[in-house]
């Protein structure tokens, strides 16, 4: 069976050899059984049901959850000289008819529909009277609520499949899933423990980089002048911000692309094509621009501000890279875009889900405060398997700084919180270490604890910064509210008995000569 589809990855895709989680995804779907797989962007996921898909007798359908995403599998099939299409509204009814009609007649091997089209009784009929190979959810994260894509009818499409009276394999098929998203993913569509193949999140190729308290667009067009020659994407939070950067680097001679939802579809196409033949280099864009566009060689991901939370970020930024060459993923942080990710999240009308949000944006905040290497970050935040302390790629493992000891710091600052009850932000208590005499220290009572003035030699933003350090390295929680409230972690206990050192990353000053050699 495998060396049928061996044979398949050479005939039509011209691969000697597969990646790793593919056979094992491959195999599992040929026997018939459902299976979820969690590979990394750039993994191969395409190929996993695919190539099943070109060996069992009858038609695949795959749900997809847009439009730009099916016409470029279909495109890449159809140059493969597979008989694909897809069926959504960008086309006439007409057309959609005639599709349907074909696909009724086993014309083709793969189907790409939307969920909300798979549920109509039109496209159910039609599927229920043909053979089916399998039946593939692309995307697969969107299944679940807990995920950060979630669409309400992938998950309803579920009970649906049951009506189907020749139903197929399932499988599902991501990049992104917590242990949540598995755990929901695999009840749903029914897969056995062992069916789940996960590779493992780590991407060895790219490193991450937080740069903080730069000019944006100063470093941007400085570190865009070293790589003219490299095709790049940045990602900004808002349309305005796409379309000003966007200008100033093509006033500055770069052949920058520009996507957003605020242009029509004709212009956003023609951008996408631009970029993907290498017409234009860098690619400015909001979160709009991304999934499906299969473009290899991208160097470089950067961050123009934060994302809402790490699973954006890394799905963002591991377009770098796909082709296993290095890639750059450099997130600019400025404390104050922390700002907008709060009022979107207060757009949702849920509590339950705002909490859930402003969690996830703690967790993408401590990722730009931490010291520790980022991809572990990242990886121990899907939960995921470390391979290693130190990626060594990372701008916390290759900083050139010293390592030094601020236990004692630390226990300042950790008793404060204590003293101050918990409940406040990291602003008001560094004014109280600081021993400032602004209004709300007084209206609390705070210039009366014995930590309040403790730490007068270091500035407000300084320990304000401090307080996001301990906060990263999880001495302190911020709970999950809009307005942080720092509490104490059972770590911080630790460091409070002195029964554990805390260590930062200082940047190495000028090498100071002491007077003492002189006497
Ligand atoms: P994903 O959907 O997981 O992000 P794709 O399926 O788009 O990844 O594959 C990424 C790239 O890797 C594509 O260009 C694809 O042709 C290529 N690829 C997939 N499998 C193999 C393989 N076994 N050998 C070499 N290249 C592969």
């Amino acid at each position: 069976m495998m060396e049928q589809a061996e044979k398949i990855l050479m005939q039509y895709y011209g691969y000697s050899s597969f990646r790793p989680g593919q056979e094992e995804a491959i195999e599992q779907v040929m026997n018939g059984q459902n299976t979820l797989a969690v590979m990394p962007t750039g993994g191969g996921k395409s190929l996993c049901y695919q190539i099943p898909g070109l060996a069992i007798e009858g038609t695949a359908v795959v749900i997809s959850p847009l439009i730009s995403l099916m016409k470029d599998q279909v495109d890449a099939l159809l140059s493969y000289g597979v008989a694909a299409t897809y069926i959504n509204s960008s086309l006439t009814a007409e057309e959609q008819r005639t599709r349907l009609r074909d696909m009724e007649k086993g014309r083709y091997s793969f189907i790409y529909v939307a969920p909300e089209r798979f549920e109509t009784p039109s496209f159910l009929s039609a599927v229920s009277r043909i053979p089916l190979s399998l039946i593939a959810f692309d995307e697969a994260h969107c299944i679940s609520q807990w995920g950060h894509d979630f669409r309400p009818s992938y998950r309803s499409i579920v009970p649906t499949l049951n009506k189907i009276p020749n139903l197929p394999v399932l499988m599902a098929l991501t990049a992104t899933a917590t242990q949540e998203v598995v755990a929901d993913i695999k009840q749903l569509i029914h897969v056995e423990n062992g069916h789940v193949i996960n590779t493992g999140f780590a991407r060895e190729n790219l490193a991450f980089r937080i740069v903080k308290g730069r000019d944006k667009r100063e470093f941007i067009t400085e570190y865009m002048s070293q790589v003219p020659n490299e095709s790049g994407i940045i990602y900004t939070a808002t349309r305005k911000e796409a379309d000003q950067l966007h200008y100033v680097l093509e006033k500055k001679g770069y052949a920058a692309g520009r996507y957003h939802a605020g242009m029509t579809e004709h212009q956003r196409k023609q951008a996408q094509m631009d970029f993907v033949q290498d017409e234009t280099k860098v690619m400015v864009a909001t979160n709009a621009f991304g999934m499906g566009i299969d473009k290899s060689n991208v160097r470089y991901v950067i961050h123009y501000a934060m994302p809402m939370n790490i699973e954006s970020y890394y799905q963002e930024a591991g377009r770098a890279g796909r082709d296993g060459e290095p890639g750059d993923c450099i997130l600019l942080f400025a404390s104050k875009d922390i700002n907008l990710q709060k009022f979107l999240i207060d757009q949702s009308p849920s509590e339950e889900k705002k909490k859930e949000e402003y969690a996830k944006l703690q967790a993408m905040t401590n990722y730009c405060h931490t010291h520790t290497c980022l991809q572990k970050y990242i990886l121990e935040y899907f939960n995921d398997p470390v391979p290693y302390e130190r990626c060594g790629k990372c701008s916390n493992c290759t900083h050139n700084g010293e390592v030094e000891d601020r236990t004692k710091e630390a226990q300042m600052v950790l008793s404060c919180v204590k003293r101050m009850g918990g409940g406040f932000g990291a602003g008001l208590t560094a004014k109280v270490l600081k021993g400032s005499r602004d209004q709300k220290v007084k209206q609390f009572g705070f210039h009366k604890l014995s930590t309040y003035g403790i730490m007068p030699k270091i500035t407000e933003k300084e320990l304000t910064q401090f307080i996001h350090f301990l906060t990263a390295e999880g001495y302190l929680t911020a709970g999950s509210g809009k307005y942080p409230s720092l509490q104490l972690t059972s770590e911080a206990a630790a460091v409070l008995k002195g029964e554990k050192p805390v260590e930062m990353l200082v940047e190495t000053a000028a090498v100071q000569q002491s007077s003492e050699y002189h006497v």
